[in-house]
């Protein structure tokens, strides 16, 4: 089980959920949306980008140590 799965409870919604995809990929789920890893993500500094990010949107989510440094949630959908 990944180490970052069920940091924070799912019901805070405002907060970041860390928990992985069915594929067992991770994933961060945030105010409704889901976020994949993206391949850029280095160490403890990852990069997260909207699921529908190949549909156009361009919010993405940076994490350092399981905590968000930087976010762009001006989702198109
Ligand atoms: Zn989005």
């Amino acid at each position: 089980m990944p180490e970052w799965k069920g940091r924070v409870p799912l019901t805070r919604s405002h907060l970041p959920y860390f928990s992985v995809s069915r594929y067992g990929r991770p994933v961060i789920q945030l105010g409704g949306y889901r976020f994949n890893k993206n391949n850029r993500s280095k160490g403890s500094k990852m990069y997260w980008t909207c699921t529908k990010s190949a549909t156009g949107c361009r919010a993405s989510i940076t994490t350092l140590d399981y905590r968000i440094v930087k976010q762009n949630t001006n989702h198109c959908h």
